[in-house]
């Protein structure tokens, strides 16, 4: 069974349809890559795959299940997703460290010396042994995007939900993030990233989704996509 799956998916606001029909599906162990102009819908799809967006039509499944529409149950899936956002959203008086933490710390409820273990495995996986206490203000955009996925990695989700993760970021720390997103990619985390970034796409997604104006356009492997006469 895939991981995710929207069938016939469809979005409103108000009288603007952001999602019109659109299906697809992410595979255990593989990477979906969402493409298309801004504001053709791509960032709307992702969001409705952790409910952040409840959709008006279709069906979406994680896991073989329909999404559910309680808000404790959703809470619980949520739990099983990682999301990485534009903007960081680290919390700015808690340390790296502390960042990576609390979610195990409060949600899984694991003690605080195997959370700290698990940070510091993260931490070196992401690069960032060295910066356990410094807190995000005193990070580059790319090392705090870096620590947003560490954070999201501490939950252990079975998807990893990536919103244009390089677009607020300086030329010069995109690579890194991307890299990152790269090995985690390589060592079979499943994952849907929406992206500008087209070699990463081309190198990296197993399967490729472009989006116009709230559809899909053309879905297929990358060098379908990319390589077309
Ligand atoms: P649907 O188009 O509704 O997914 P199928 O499951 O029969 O119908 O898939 C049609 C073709 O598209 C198959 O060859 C399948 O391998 C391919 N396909 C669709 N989505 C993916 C994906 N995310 N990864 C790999 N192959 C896919
Ligand atoms: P993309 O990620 O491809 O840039 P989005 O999914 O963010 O596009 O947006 C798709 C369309 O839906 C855009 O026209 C956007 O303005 C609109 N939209 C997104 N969120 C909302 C919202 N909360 N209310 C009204 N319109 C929205």
């Amino acid at each position: 069974t895939p991981v995710v799956e929207y069938r016939d998916v469809r979005k409103q606001y108000g009288n603007f349809t952001a999602l019109d029909g659109v299906s697809a599906r992410v595979n255990r162990g593989e990477v979906l890559c969402l493409i298309g102009p801004s504001g053709s819908g791509k960032s709307t799809l992702l969001r409705t795959t952790n409910a952040l967006e409840v959709i008006d039509g279709g069906q979406l499944y994680f896991d073989g299940h329909p999404l559910p529409s309680s808000k404790a149950e959703i809470r619980k899936v949520r739990q099983r997703m990682g999301m990485v956002f534009q903007s960081f959203e680290l919390f700015p008086h808690k340390t790296v460290l502390e960042n990576i933490t609390i979610g195990p710390l409060t949600v899984l409820g694991i003690s605080e010396a195997e959370a700290n273990a698990r940070a510091r495995v993260l931490l070196e996986k992401v690069g960032l042994t060295d910066k356990a206490d410094r807190y995000p203000a005193n990070l580059s955009g790319g090392q705090q995007q870096r620590v947003a996925i560490a954070r999201a990695l501490a939950m252990e989700p079975e998807v990893m939900l990536f919103d244009e993760p390089t677009s607020a970021l300086d030329p010069e720390t995109i690579g890194e993030v991307l890299n990152v997103m790269k090995r985690l990619a390589d060592e079979g985390m499943t994952m849907v990233v929406v992206t500008h970034e087209m070699s990463f796409a081309r190198r990296v997604a197993d399967w490729v989704v472009v989006f116009d104006h709230g559809k899909i356009v053309e879905q297929g492997p990358p060098a379908q996509i990319f390589d077309a006469p």
